[in-house]
C-alpha cells in the first residue's frame, strides 16, 4: 500500500517541522524566518507494507506581486497534483485570511482534508481550542480535525494514522 500526502499551509505554521518530525529527521529546512522552504521536499516513510510519501511543500503567499511568491505559489499548487490526502496546517487558533486563501486552493482540488492545528504547546488559551474546532466544523468539511504539537511530536501519531488510512 502506498499514499501521497501534501503537507500545505502558509508559511511558519510548522509545516516543515512536521516533516521532520514524522521521518524522524531533519529533512526538511525549518527556520524562523519565512520562506526557507522554496521547493517541495519530499520524504518516504516506510513501515511494513506501508509506503507514504510526504511532501512538504513552500507557504502559499497571498501577496503575488513578488517573482519569488509567485514562483512558490506554483510550486505549491503543483504539489497537490495526484494526491490522496492532505494535511492543511494552521497556527493554533491564528486564522487568517491566508487560511482563507490556501483553504480555496485545497477545496478547488477536491482531495479530502486533515486539519493539522499545530502548536498546541504554546497555547496560551488551551479553553479557546473546542469553541475553535466547533466553530471551524460549522464552515468547512475537513475528514478530522487534529490538535498536534509538531516539535514536541504530541498526537502527530495520530494524524499520522489518519493520514495512513487513506
Ligand atoms: P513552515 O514555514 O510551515 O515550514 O514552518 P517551520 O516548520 O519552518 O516552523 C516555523 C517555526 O515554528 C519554527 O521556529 C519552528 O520551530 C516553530 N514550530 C513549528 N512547530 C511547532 C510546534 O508544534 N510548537 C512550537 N512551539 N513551535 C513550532
Ligand atoms: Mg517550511
Amino acid at each position: 500500500r502506498c499514499g501521497y500526502v501534501a503537507i500545505v499551509g502558509r508559511p511558519n505554521v510548522g509545516k516543515s517541522t512536521l516533516l521532520n518530525k514524522i521521518l524522524g529527521q531533519k529533512i526538511s529546512i525549518t527556520c524562523r524566518k519565512p520562506q526557507t522552504t522554496r521547493h517541495q521536499i519530499i520524504g518516504v516513510k516506510t513501515e511494513g507494507d506501508v509506503q507514504a510519501v510526504y511532501v512538504d511543500t513552500p507557504g502559499l503567499h497571498l501577496n503575488k506581486e513578488k517573482a519569488l511568491n509567485r514562483f512558490m505559489n506554483k510550486a505549491a499548487s503543483s504539489a497537490l497534483e495526484g494526491v490522496d490526502v492532505v494535511v492543511f496546517i494552521i497556527d493554533r487558533t491564528a486564522w487568517t485570511e491566508e487560511e482563507d486563501f490556501v483553504l480555496d486552493k485545497i477545496k478547488r482540488s477536491g482531495i479530502p482534508t486533515i486539519l493539522a492545528i499545530n502548536k498546541v504547546d504554546w497555547l496560551e488559551d488551551k479553553e479557546s481550542l473546542l469553541p475553535f474546532m466547533q466553530e471551524i466544523s460549522q464552515k468547512h468539511d475537513f475528514v478530522e480535525m487534529i490538535p498536534i504539537s509538531a516539535k514536541t511530536g504530541r498526537q502527530v501519531d495520530v494524524l499520522e494514522e489518519k493520514v495512513e488510512s487513506f
